[in-house]
């Protein structure tokens, strides 16, 4: 599709070259015929000036009414017409080759060029493709999973009230973790066609003290202690999507640190730059994974993690999205049983 589409483009770019050319190639025909024209009447009428031993100045009008009344019946002739004529068909000649060459030239030229204009969008139909495969595919297991579900207790002739009540219950947990599947594929889908730049002033430490407030339970439950150093500083955001990004850390520093571990979270400013980090003293990730964390749908094997820890695999994507449209950085350092330090920065 993309080759033919190529091709069109590479079609339609030589079309307005060649047709810019032939234009431009006329005119200058014209103007330098006209040019020739003048410059042989003037060698004509100086050839005779010099039989009839009258001088004519270096630049003279060729308008009858202003010639010398001797020059006045030579100047409608035309004596070197046959040379003339050769001057324009070697112009012509010239002119086709010059043609020729740019033909080719803008051929290869606007197949390059062509290229280049489709890559980011075959690059982001590409995109489109690969996150609806996976989106399917994420999609699909969790459904199998529930229709056998539900198929193995309609076969069950014994199947009891209570059991029948522990499978719909399950199927409700299920659901709600399609649900959620869902919504996440749905905000990383808006974020993939990027995010409204209508920015207003966000007060920054406010806003990671809602989000340490939101995860306070999470971390009570697992008796982990949440430690913040804030400075105070304003930034141009969306404030959902920092708040959003900054859970979506919060909740992973929470989920992969150990009962009784720790979590710190410092807001400073670095010369046009304000700098959130996020350290925790939970699990770790090894060195071989670091590069691929922030794939869609990337996870760890949870088998490291004690209790099993719940996911899609899909919030170091989302986060980094936001992150990127708010032309900020994130970068992370890990050592495994040691924890996991995310620095983000946002221009101020
Ligand atoms: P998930 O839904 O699995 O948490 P994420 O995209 O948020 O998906 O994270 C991708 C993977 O990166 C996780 O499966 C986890 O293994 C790893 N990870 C993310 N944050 C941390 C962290 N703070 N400590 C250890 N591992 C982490």
């Amino acid at each position: 599709m993309f080759h033919s589409a190529r091709l069109k483009l590479t079609t339609w770019y030589l079309l307005i070259i060649m047709f810019i050319s032939a234009f431009f190639s006329i005119l200058i025909f014209h103007e330098v015929s006209l040019e020739l024209e003048r410059g042989f009447r003037r060698v004509e009428l100086r050839h005779h000036a010099q039989d009839l031993g009258l001088h004519l100045p270096r630049r003279f009008s060729l308008r009858k009414e202003d010639l010398r009344p001797e020059l006045q019946d030579i100047a409608p002739r035309f004596l070197f017409v046959d040379d003339l004529e050769d001057a324009k068909h070697a112009l012509i000649f010239r002119l086709f080759m010059v043609n020729g060459i740019i033909l080719v030239v803008s051929a290869v030229a606007s197949y390059v060029m062509a290229g280049k204009t489709l890559a980011p969008i075959e690059r982001a139909m590409e995109e489109q493709k690969r996150f609806v495969a996976d989106a399917s595919h994420e999609l699909r297991t969790p459904l199998t999973a529930l229709k056998t579900s539900i198929e193995v207790a309609l076969r069950d002739k014994r199947l009891s009230r209570k059991q029948a009540k522990n499978v719909l219950k399950d199927n409700l947990n299920d659901i709600d973790h399609l649900t959620e599947l869902s919504q996440k594929l749905l905000h990383l889908s808006r974020l993939q066609q990027g995010v409204n730049p209508n920015f207003s002033k966000v007060n920054l430490s406010k806003v990671i003290k809602n989000s340490v407030m939101k995860i306070k339970p999470l971390a009570k439950e697992k008796q982990i202690e949440i430690k913040t150093d804030l400075t105070s500083c304003e930034i141009k955001a969306q404030p959902e999507q920092i708040q959003e990004m900054l859970t979506l850390f919060l909740d992973n520093a929470i989920k992969y640190t150990p009962q009784k571990g720790k979590v710190f979270v410092s807001l400073t400013k670095q010369k046009k730059q304000a700098v959130i980090k996020i350290r925790d003293t939970g699990i770790g990730i090894s060195e071989d994974h670091l590069p691929r964390i922030y794939d869609r749908f990337y996870r760890i094997d949870s088998a490291r993690v004690k209790d099993k820890v719940d996911g899609f695999g899909l919030g170091l994507s989302l986060a980094k999205k936001i992150i990127k449209a708010h032309k900020g950085t994130v970068k992370v350092q890990s050592k495994v049983g040691k924890g996991t330090t995310f620095t983000i920065t946002l221009p101020l």
